[in-house]
Parts: C-alpha cells; sequence; structure tokens
C-alpha cells in the first residue's frame, strides 16, 4: 500500500496536526510515458503554509483531500518512459506520500556521487537556487558590502551568509536562539550573529554595521524587518525572499507602517520566486555543486524519520525548532 499525508483542514493561524490525514491507497502503476517513483527524501518548506490557505497566492492553493505537495528525492521503482530506468534516483515534485507517478518531463536526475541525496533538495535545490539568485540577482553585493540576513540559520539563510562571504561581503545573520546564533559564526561562516529573540537587535547592528546595511536579504518580514530597514545604507538593495513571521498571523502586522526609508536610504525593495529563474537553474547549480565539491559550502539537515511525522515536523519548522534544512526520511 501507499501512504500519503492528505489536507485534512484549512488552519487557522497555526496549523495543527489535525489539519492532515494520513490516508492509503494502492500503489499505483505507470501507464505510458510515467514514471513510478519510491520516496527517499521528502522536503517541508515554508511555501507549503500558502498552499493550505484559499488566500491568493502565486500558485493554486491544494484542495481539501489532495496529498500535500512537496519535492522528493526518490528512486525509479517502474518507468514507462525510456528516459527512466528501475533504481535511478530523481528529484521531483511528487508531494508527501510514499510512492508517486510522474510524466518523466517532470523529473529530474541526480548524481549522488557529488553529493548526498537529500542536499538535491537543499543546498543543490531549490532552497540553495533561491539562496544563489536572490542574493546574487536581487541584492546584487559588492565586495566590502555588509550583507545582513534574518533566517539565517535556516535553509535559504545559511546558504545565504556563506554565498556572502565568499563573495568577499561582511555578513550579520539573525536567528533565534543560542544553538542557531552559534550555528551561523561557527558553521556558516558569519561575522556576527545575531540572537532576534534575545539581544537589542538595534543596537547589535549598530554596532556591528557602522557604515549600515548594502544587502538585506529578507527571510521574516514584519517589525524584525522594521528594525533592520532602519539601519540601511545609502543605495541599499532589500532581497525579500520570505515573510515567514507572517505566514500564520490571522492579522497581518502592519508592518513597515513607513516606506519613508527607501526615499532616506535611496534603497530598492524588490520581491522574488526562485521558480522565475528556471531557465538559469543550470548555472545555480554548477556555481553551487562547483563550491560543494571544493569543499567551501557547508550545510545542516534537521531530520525526521517516517512520513507519518511530516505534520509534526513542518508545523515545528513553522515555528522555528528546526535547526537546518527540515527533510523527512521515508526509507
Ligand atoms: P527555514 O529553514 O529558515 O525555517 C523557517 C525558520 O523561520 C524557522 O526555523 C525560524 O527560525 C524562522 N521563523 C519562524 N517564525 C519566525 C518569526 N516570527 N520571526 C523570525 N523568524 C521566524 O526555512 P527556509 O529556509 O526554507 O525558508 C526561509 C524563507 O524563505 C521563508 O520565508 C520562505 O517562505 C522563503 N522562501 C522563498 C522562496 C522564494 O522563491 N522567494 C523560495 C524558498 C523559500 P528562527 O528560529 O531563527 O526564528
Amino acid at each position: 500500500m501507499n501512504r500519503q499525508i492528505t489536507l485534512a483542514a484549512r488552519p487557522v493561524g497555526f496549523p495543527q496536526e489535525s489539519d492532515f490525514a494520513l490516508v492509503e491507497s494502492p500503489i499505483p502503476e505507470p501507464g505510458p510515458g510515467q514514471v513510478l517513483v519510491r520516496a527517499h527524501w521528502l522536503s517541508l518548506d515554508p511555501y507549503m503554509r500558502g498552499r493550505m490557505s484559499e488566500a491568493r497566492s502565486y500558485a493554486k492553493p491544494t484542495q481539501l483531500g489532495e496529498v500535500m505537495t512537496g519535492q522528493v528525492v526518490g528512486e525509479v521503482v517502474a518507468s514507462e518512459d525510456g528516459r527512466f530506468g528501475a533504481g535511478e534516483l530523481v528529484v521531483g515534485q511528487l508531494g508527501w506520500q510514499e510512492y508517486a507517478l510522474a510524466r518523466g518531463g517532470a523529473l529530474r536526475k541526480i548524481d549522488p556521487a557529488l553529493a548526498p541525496a537529500q542536499a538535491y533538495l537543499h543546498v543543490l535545490g531549490t532552497t540553495g537556487l533561491t539562496a544563489y539568485f536572490g542574493l546574487f540577482d536581487v541584492g546584487r553585493p559588492k565586495p566590502g558590502d555588509t550583507v545582513v540576513v534574518s533566517g539565517a540559520a535556516g535553509a535559504v539563510g545559511q546558504v545565504v551568509g556563506q554565498l556572502a562571504r565568499i563573495a568577499g561581503c561582511r555578513t550579520i545573520g539573525l536567528a533565534g536562539g543560542p544553538e542557531k546564533v552559534a550555528d551561523l559564526t561557527e558553521l556558516y561562516g558569519y561575522d556576527v550573529g545575531i540572537d532576534y529573540k534575545a539581544d537589542d537587535v538595534n543596537a547589535a547592528l549598530k554596532e556591528s554595521c557602522p557604515r549600515g546595511v548594502d544587502v538585506y536579504f529578507d527571510n521574516v518580514g514584519g517589525a524584525l524587518s522594521e528594525t533592520i530597514f532602519r539601519r540601511l545604507a545609502l543605495g541599499a538593495r532589500v532581497a525579500v525572499c520570505g515573510q515567514i513571521s507572517q505566514y500564520n498571523l490571522t492579522e497581518p502586522e502592519l508592518a513597515p507602517r513607513n516606506l519613508g526609508f527607501l526615499i532616506v536610504f535611496r534603497a530598492r525593495l524588490e520581491g522574488f520566486l526562485v521558480s522565475d529563474y528556471a531557465h538559469r537553474f543550470e548555472e545555480g547549480l554548477t556555481r553551487l555543486g562547483g563550491l560543494l565539491a571544493a569543499g567551501r559550502l557547508t550545510y545542516r539537515d534537521d531530520v525526521t524519520e517516517g512520513l507519518e511525522h511530516a505534520p509534526q515536523a513542518f508545523i515545528g519548522m513553522l515555528r522555528g525548532e528546526n535547526r537546518g534544512k527540515t527533510l523527512i526520511r521515508l526509507i
């Protein structure tokens, strides 16, 4: 039998385990052009919270009773597409389930010799590419710039900090709690780590960024970002990647309350979606793969075992309980 996690109810505020259902169905068989994949790893990401809601967004919501969306690395077990053979490892948007059917064109082969399979859901996958394009195309750092990253110990943030440092920038990361803040400097090479839950962020930024913030990579939004906006440098670029502090609020915060900072600092605030760079993914993956192979990029995974624990791990990630990229190991 195939085990799947479906959307049982639309959450109000933070999702609860009762918003998900674990269901069983027969393992499907591939039709012409289809590939049957057995999932090894499932990626859990903040965007899934948006799909659980009916609010207008850049993608269609998951319907009630539908399998939760999600990226998976898995093994081909049967194929009716000549390009794929049993035993090959692939990545694709296969959902929260143990077995999935996909069109061959929707799958990409991965090379487990270059990195462990789960890295293709992380540093060699969507979160690595988000860091790469958001930082370089939207943030446009120059050597010597000061780059500030919120959500800095998370899947995207840990890669942003390392790429910015490699580009010759001074890097300041913000994360919640002493363990993650230690990771910022000890593991990811940030010059300064700030605990936004315990420290006076404005004072810490004033001290660590005396010439202001040239690039702010925003993963969280809300009041924390508003504090950071006050410390921008002239000509600053803000890459708006995510607004996770807002995803589970029933009433959004009204920050930033004053866009005057854009005038004062002649700053540019720009949102982006990693999928808009699909035509350049090869470029990003080649660069990230090269850095990884050269030992210049590190990463931390936060692994939970078993599909049945995915809802709990997902809710925990939204609450900041993950230390690194949130992943489910299925076998
Ligand atoms: P993370 O691995 O960073 O996990 C989420 C983290 O968000 C938590 O660990 C927690 O870290 C932090 N967080 C949760 N609530 C708050 C809050 N109220 N204030 C500040 N921080 C909070 O997730 P990802 O790296 O996968 O995603 C990071 C961001 O990037 C998200 O906003 C996501 O939506 C966005 N994203 C955007 C993409 C795009 O194309 N634009 C693509 C991929 C991701 P802590 O303990 O430090 O608070």
